[in-house]
């Protein structure tokens, strides 16, 4: 996957910047009061960058709270000027960002169901041609990486280079205990593919609830991302929406206070030294297994002509369940978890049937299998 943005760095166009970035503010703007009280005491902490406070809200239910509409862009005017905070809200569609923009809005954010629909983003896109504001891309809710460059790409090619990414999670249908499931490997790849953007983690919508925004928040930081959108209200029980996920001013200052910052350069000599010694053990490693794999695919495959020979099926699952057990036990006496082995077993398999199916293919079948990855 290759991904070419052209970006202004963040630090040019956020006041303040350092890392990580304060993102915070309630979910959704519900009273000028509310809105303000929170906004001075988020001012007062002295850790926050930018004010956030949804204004038009994407509810699942057609009868839950839809946001105060464009009265609230004149409250968070307000709020800019007697706070100094610099502001930012969703928009969803063209009317939004036309009254953003009317509003003296500083920073736009695309949320999770717009950024899932290119119309939506095209939308966006087409009427921020000519204009310089900032604009966050929350990743879609489904976890599809492309979709979510996608609509990076789209307000980039508009003339946008003031750009950020805010990962807050995918929905999922297995329970877990998030309401979106992080899946890190997505963020990672993302800033992997194209190091300059900007990646911001956005714990409040990973978590559900109030409780995990610190564990969220430090892996975040751990994993290099240069900031968090957390949010926050001035009475988190009463909030009209996202209420378990809320927290006060002063909780946001005491997590983000209890952070463990890590440098991400290394500096050290010895540490170095010593850093690099074990990675060339990882990188031997790591070759190692993926010359083991090889050969056992090539094993796997003489299985299948040997099946074929002899009229038998692919799948035997008596022997799988024998191995999977097998290897499962191994893998667990040797400190490795449970989740990993299995799905590391569950890969290998899928690429053994894989190969044994090709054996009994004509050419235009392996094509198709191979290209699907298996999945046919
Ligand atoms: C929000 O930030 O309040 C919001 C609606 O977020 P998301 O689009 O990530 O669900
Ligand atoms: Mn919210």
């Amino acid at each position: 996957m290759n991904l070419q943005l052209n970006i202004t760095p963040i630090e040019k166009w956020l006041p303040g910047y350092k890392k990580p970035v304060i993102i915070s503010g309630p979910c959704s703007a519900e009273t000028e009061r509310q809105l303000l009280s929170t906004a001075e005491e988020l001012a007062e902490t002295g850790i926050v960058h930018l004010f956030r406070a949804g204004i038009w809200k994407p509810r699942t239910r057609p009868n839950s709270f839809n946001g105060v509409g464009e009265k609230g862009l004149g409250w968070l005017r307000t709020v800019k000027e007697e706070t100094g905070l610099l502001v930012t809200t969703e928009v969803a569609n063209q009317k939004h960002v036309e009254l953003c923009l009317k509003y003296g809005i500083d920073v736009l954010w695309i949320g999770a169901r717009t950024s899932a629909n290119p119309f939506s983003v095209q939308e966006i896109a087409d009427v921020l041609k000519g204009t310089d504001i900032p604009v966050l891309v929350k990743n879609p809710v489904n976890p599809d990486l492309e979709l979510w460059i996608g609509a990076l790409e789209r307000i980039n090619e508009a003339g946008i280079t003031k750009i950020a990414a805010v990962h807050r999670g995918f929905s999922s249908f297995e329970k877990t205990p998030f309401r979106n499931t992080p899946m890190w490997e997505i963020p990672i790849e993302l800033k992997t593919i194209c190091p300059a953007l900007p990646v911001i983690c956005d714990p409040s919508h990973i978590a559900g609830s109030r409780e995990l925004i610190p564990m969220i928040s430090q892996k975040a930081i751990d994993l290099d991302m240069n900031g968090l959108m957390i949010e926050s209200h001035i009475n988190p029980k009463t909030a009209l929406s996202d209420s378990s996920q809320q927290i006060t001013p002063l909780q946001l200052f005491k997590i983000i206070d209890k952070l463990i910052i890590r440098e991400s350069k290394i500096r050290n000599k010895t540490f170095e030294d010593q850093l690099e010694q074990l990675r060339n053990v990882i990188d031997e490693l790591d070759e190692e297994v993926i010359q083991n794999l090889s050969v056992r695919m090539d094993i796997a495959e003489r299985i299948g002509e040997y099946k074929k020979e002899n009229g038998v099926t692919i799948l035997q699952i008596k022997r799988w369940d024998e191995i999977a057990n097998k290897r499962l036990n191994m893998g667990l006496a040797m400190g490795l978890s449970e989740e990993f082995i299995k799905s590391l077993l569950q890969l290998i398999h899928k690429e053994s049937i894989m190969r044994q199916t090709l054996v009994m293919n004509t050419p235009i079948e392996k094509a198709a299998i191979t290209e699907t990855g298996g999945a046919i």
